[in-house]
């Protein structure tokens, strides 16, 4: 059938007994109930979607954690059911704590009325109290995306004059002064070194010669990796879902650079997005590299991208610790001033 949506969906009815086995038969990948089978199989039982059974005998497990307890597992969040991993973690006690969206503290990578943006500094602080975030970070276009109202220096300055007056009058609540830098084709960004000492933190984005060759995009990106004053690198491979392909870019090597240079890399929460893909959120973690949720909001709606993002998160086996974002103010702040500290 197709909902209204315009989404095509099979309504399958189960008996109370088939449930679980159904539930978590429909939950997993094929690779994840694969590999599940085959660890059944193992220990004398056989598993499908309609039971576990022991000879003829079915267990008849009362949930999934049932099912998973038969076969000595902990239970794995649906999440993780791709058969990367999950079950020699589970196996050996150690499965992630998977980020949960009451993890996330504040919000980075916002557009304001400054360039792009729809609203006002004020309307979206208020906004984002009102959602429980004891932060954000302001990061408009830089001058280079005049496709975009990329801010001048001096329009810079005078953001800045606006969000030091308000957050004078501010005590559990801040506004991190933040840019979303273009990475020009030679790989610098496109402020002069004074202006970007202004900034709480930058986030590094190509917004432009998407075409480039694989090696010449990896070494641009890694040279705006390796800018003392990079922070966060935005959207890394520019996909577009269903609209445009990632650019030709070996992301292992971008990882490994923001491994080596301690920068944080964005999991880019518009739907569209959701860049970087889960797959190498896993190889972040494993790289010990942060990832900041960002929804790249241009509107109040968009803080609605952040619970998107964080089931994507979990997907990529993100945990509390592996989110910028999750820190609490006091914890940002002093992130940014140490990485602010050691440009000097
Ligand atoms: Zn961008
Ligand atoms: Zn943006």
């Amino acid at each position: 059938m197709t909902l209204r949506s315009g989404i095509n969906a099979d309504l399958r009815i189960v008996s109370p007994s088939q449930y679980p086995y159904a539930l978590h038969h429909f939950t997993g990948s094929r690779e994840h109930n694969t590999a599940l089978r085959g660890r059944a199989k193992k220990l004398g039982l056989k598993m499908n979607e309609y039971g576990l059974f022991r000879e003829e005998e079915n267990l008849l497990c009362h949930s999934e954690e049932d099912i998973f307890a038969v076969l000595d597992l902990p239970y794995i969040p649906p999440e993780l059911r791709e058969n990367m991993g999950e079950i020699e973690a589970a196996a050996a006690g150690e499965l992630p704590r998977l980020v949960e969206t009451g993890d996330m503290r504040g919000v980075l990578h916002i557009h304001t009325q400054a360039s792009d943006g729809a609203d006002s500094l004020e309307a979206l602080v208020r906004e984002a109290k009102r959602r429980g975030y004891a932060y954000i970070g302001v990061s408009d276009h830089s001058q280079s995306a005049y496709y975009a109202g990329g801010l001048s220096p001096d329009a810079v300055r005078r953001q800045h004059e606006a969000i030091d007056s308000i957050n004078a009058g501010e005590e559990t609540f801040h506004i991190f002064k933040g840019i979303e830098a273009d990475i020009l084709p030679d790989g610098r960004l496109d402020y002069d070194d004074e202006t970007l000492e202004r900034f709480d933190f930058v986030i590094a984005a190509v917004h432009s010669h998407f075409q480039m060759a694989e090696e010449e995009m990896t070494v641009r990106i890694i040279k705006a990796l390796a800018n003392p004053f990079t922070t966060i690198l935005a959207h890394p491979t520019g996909r577009l879902l269903l609209a445009r392909e990632p650019y030709a870019l070996d992301i292992h090597r971008v990882i490994d650079a923001a491994a080596a240079n301690g920068k944080v890399i964005e999991l880019n929460a518009n739907p569209l997005r959701l860049d970087l893909d889960w797959r190498h959120c896993i190889y972040a973690k494993r790289k010990g590299v942060k990832i900041a949720v960002n929804p790249d909001l241009h509107n109040l709606a968009g803080f609605d991208y952040m619970e998107g993002g964080v089931t994507i998160a979990r997907k990529g086996w993100m945990e509390r610790e592996d989110c910028l974002n999750c820190m609490e103010l006091e914890e940002i702040r002093e992130y940014f001033l140490r990485l602010r500290n050691l440009k000097r």
